[in-house]
């Protein structure tokens, strides 16, 4: 018990010194005290089991002894380099991390966000194809930052400022929630359970979306799209996913017209959806440029974008610099990460745990009328929970609250989303 923290007189600080728009989970917000592996501990002692990972960051658990050993080795001998001067620990992990991905993905760009990896992405884009129309989905989140918060399509993030120009949102193949879909369509151990609209051997809903891509291209200055960019399973929005082979044609279609093709890895990388280390590769493509953050330092602040070497030297023609993207204490802790990933099998154990997972969850769809969808793969879980199954309506936020309250209480955080707050992601 460590009750020297006084609560209370936090909680008035949190009100009264803390940006208000910093908003905390849960009716009496959690005081962390300590985290080891997959549990957190508030400051009365109490244990959690944390099956929302730190918000999808934590990928080889809070405080893992490898990764606080070598990023406490860095700390005592250099923090900072301001990139300016050479360290090894940047060329060592450039090395490591594009040794996991595909040609012609080899050159890294660190940053310290998933937003600002976002930003850098479209800039490379425009920069690279001299366009500017860059296309994105519905229920999509790519950052706050006022750049990539054009790509964010999820209203409780806007805010009635001019934002993104030159951001066109398109129509979600969502199968469970959008006009078209069946039970087969999507990439997921478990299928949903909406009767199926394809006739034997195609995939109507798929080809129902593409035609709306097309029109959202159309919107466009004729071939001249600057880029496309998706999460390979949409994380905030609910573990939302897209018909299977839905974007490899949209891939297609952007490089016909000129666009290069991003994936948002921030969510799905690092070995978070069981099958394969990046989301990207479940959907057979190789993008142009990938972001990264979030797993990508357990926790530690850093982020990265790859992409192929004409695209980054789009970005060469002049001066551009980040003071902190890249330091020594994160290119460590980032490779340690990949080094824990490796040695304990991680990726395998988001197949086989997530895969359990999603079949058990299953069964109670299949007895609980509020339980609308199960979806996802591997660590990367959505439930969407609704009025009913055959209205699909989303359950009403108060009682949504309710259910997120108590597995708080009965020691399982969880998080909430979706465009209506509707479902519960586990992402453990
Ligand atoms: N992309 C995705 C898919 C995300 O989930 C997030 C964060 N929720 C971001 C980008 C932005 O990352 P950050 O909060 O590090 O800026």
């Amino acid at each position: 018990k460590y009750e020297s923290y006084p609560y209370e007189h936090l909680l008035k600080i949190r009100k009264q010194n803390v940006s208000p728009s910093l908003v905390t989970y849960y009716k009496k917000p959690l005081l962390l005290h300590q985290g080891h592996m997959q549990w957190l501990f508030d400051y009365e002692g109490r244990r959690y089991l944390d099956l929302f990972a730190g918000i999808v960051t934590v990928s080889v658990g809070h405080c893992h002894p490898k990764v606080t050993a070598a990023a406490q080795k860095q700390l005592d001998r250099l923090w900072h380099t301001t990139n300016i001067y050479m360290h090894p620990s940047i060329q060592e992990y450039a090395e490591k991390l594009t040794a996991l991905l595909p040609d012609p993905l080899k050159v890294v760009y660190l940053t310290n966000s998933g937003s600002e990896a976002n930003d850098l992405a479209m800039f490379m884009a425009r920069l690279y194809t001299r366009n500017f129309d860059l296309i994105c989905f519905r229920g999509g989140y790519h950052g706050a930052s006022p750049y990539a918060l054009g790509l964010t399509s999820i209203g409780s993030y806007k805010h009635g400022v001019a934002n993104g120009f030159g951001c066109q949102t398109t129509m979600l193949p969502d199968v469970f929630r959008g006009p078209w879909g069946g039970s087969h369509c999507r990439d997921s151990p478990v299928q949903t359970i909406r009767k199926c609209s394809c006739s034997q051997g195609s995939c109507e809903a798929n080809d129902w979306y593409i035609e709306q891509f097309k029109d959202t291209l159309d919107t466009c200055v004729p071939k001249k799209i600057a880029g496309f960019i998706a999460e390979p399973i949409q994380g905030v929005n609910g573990a939302v996913q897209y018909p299977k082979g839905f974007l490899k044609k949209a891939f297609q279609l952007v490089h016909e017209r000129g666009g290069v093709c991003i994936a948002d890895e921030v969510q799905t990388g690092f070995g978070r959806t069981g099958s394969h280390f990046w989301g990207f590769q479940t959907h057979d493509i190789v993008p142009d440029i990938v972001t990264m953050a979030k797993g990508i330092g357990n926790g530690f602040p850093m982020a990265a974008v790859v992409t192929k070497p004409e695209i980054a030297n789009s970005l060469a023609q002049n001066l551009h610099f980040n003071t902190f993207g890249g330091n020594p204490v994160a290119c460590v802790a980032g490779s340690a990460v990949l080094d824990v990933i490796a040695e304990a099998g991680l990726q395998k154990n988001s197949e086989e745990v997530g895969t359990y997972m999603l079949l058990e969850f299953a069964k109670l769809r299949d007895n609980f009328e509020i339980i609308g969808d199960v979806r996802g793969k591997g660590l990367m879980i959505g439930i969407e929970m609704v009025k009913n199954k055959d209205s699909r309506q989303p359950l009403p936020a108060e009682e949504m609250s309710e259910i997120w309250e108590d597995c708080k209480d009965m020691g399982v955080l969880l998080g909430k989303g979706g465009i209506y707050g509707q479902y519960v992601h586990a992402i453990g």
